[in-house]
């Protein structure tokens, strides 16, 4: 018997039937003997309906009061749907349980959270159902955790429990090698490390609140994701196993086509230039994803970086004004350009993995404008148009399609 948290997001839970399906497959594990603990999100599209109500008169406070109604209709429903069933159970707001939060309103964080009232009713048989999204904060004021949070509630309520499993129920059946509508043969992944998981969210696979996998990671929750309707083991995201399990070298392949290139020319190459250039952007509030400088020729350098796509506009204004200031020779911009990663963290271990990778992009003529490694990442910026040309290559590069997978295993 296991205790588990079990969080089912907004289209798990967009209509009654489902509410209703939801509620079998809950007290079907209730019946197996598991505790159970589940989180849940608003019905679907409910939180964009109430923001939209909001529009031109919201503020932080209130609208953390308006949003937080989305998961108190869907707690209310999925309890009586499961006492209709036979199933005990209870269901509890944030504020009720006491998911203490600073008072960040609509970007909450996560302080601490009272299990007292749920490990009591969990001994007494319930199932107890908790909204997602939210908390209170210490002077008992509603508060969100940001868009997608229902993920970092289970999260939070898996380490406060010390639940065996996380289960993140939603409609997908796992994590896949990479984004199946780009490359029809990408794979659901049996297991992938947090850190691969976390490397995989920022670059775009939107399958997890980022912050949630943080959290798993800091507090070694063991997450699993699954589909909610139909049967299959899901992916499980945990710690890496060294002793266990021959780490394939690349775990998945992620892309990003949001990002713009910014290049200032011919800087001259002193202390603080590096400062005097990405400190205005920063500033203003405008996030840097890659950073390259040149090796300086001509006592002049090269930099360029990457911004998202909306910020290029206004990060090329302040560049503009920073170059004339130091005396660069131009501004360069091009927003037509995409970012594919390999990300595994068993490229620790194995060397050659950038060059594999570099090989099976002049395979198919795709030029590299930039490249950029981490321990378990590396990333090129290639042309935009070559995107689904690259992560294809890479994919059947690195044996990552389906078939060629069950040939090197024999099936
Ligand atoms: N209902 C909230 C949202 O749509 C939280 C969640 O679903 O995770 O962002
Ligand atoms: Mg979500």
């Amino acid at each position: 018997m296991s205790l588990l948290v079990q969080k089912f997001g907004g289209t798990s839970v967009g209509t009654v039937e489902r509410i209703k399906a939801v509620a079998e497959k809950v007290a079907a594990f209730r019946q197996q003997g598991h505790d159970i603990v589940v989180a849940v999100s608003a019905m679907s599209g409910e939180t964009n309906r109430l923001i939209a109500l909001s529009e031109g008169i919201a503020t932080p406070r209130e609208m953390d009061v308006l949003v937080s109604t989305g998961e108190q209709v869907t707690i209310s429903l999925l309890s009586m749907a499961l006492n209709t069933l036979g199933c005990p159970a209870v269901s509890y707001t944030g504020s009720q349980v006491r998911i203490l939060t600073d008072s960040a309103h609509t970007k909450a964080r996560i302080k601490r959270i009272d299990e007292g009232n749920i490990r009591a009713d969990l001994a007494e048989g319930k199932v107890v159902v908790v909204a997602g999204f939210q908390g209170t904060d210490e002077a008992g004021n509603i508060t969100t955790l940001g868009r997608g949070g229902s993920d970092t509630t289970a999260v939070a309520l898996a380490a406060a429990l010390k639940a065996d499993e996380c289960q993140i129920y939603t409609d997908v059946d796992g994590v896949y090698t990479t984004d199946p509508r780009v490359v029809a043969s990408a794979q659901r992944l049996d297991r992938i490390t947090f850190e691969e998981m976390l490397e995989m969210a920022s670059l775009g696979s939107k399958v997890l609140q980022i912050r949630a996998v943080e959290f798993a990671g800091k507090y070694n929750v063991p997450l699993r994701v699954l589909h909610s309707f139909q049967d299959g083991p899901g992916t499980l995201i945990c710690l890496e196993e060294k002793t266990t399990m021959e780490a394939p070298a690349i775990s998945g392949i992620a892309f990003n086509r949001d990002e713009a290139k910014l290049t200032v020319l011919g800087v001259p190459d002193i202390p603080g230039v590096a400062y005097k250039i990405l400190g205005p952007i920063s500033e203003a509030n405008i996030e840097v994803d890659v950073i390259v400088q040149n090796v300086a020729d001509d006592k002049t350098t090269d930099l360029t970086f990457t911004v998202h796509r909306n910020d290029m506009k206004r990060a090329a204004t302040i560049l503009e004004a920073t170059a004339s200031e130091l005396g660069a020779r131009e501004v360069k911009t091009d927003d037509k350009i995409a970012k594919l990663s390999l990300v595994g963290v068993g490229m620790r271990s194995h060397a050659g993995i950038a060059s594999q990778m570099f090989r099976a992009l002049a395979d198919v003529s795709i030029n590299i404008l930039l490249i950029t490694t981490s321990e378990i990442k590396i990333s090129v910026v290639v042309d935009e148009k070559f995107l689904e040309l690259g992560v294809r290559a890479l994919h059947t590069a690195f044996g990552l399609d389906a078939e060629s997978a069950a040939e090197s295993t024999g099936e």
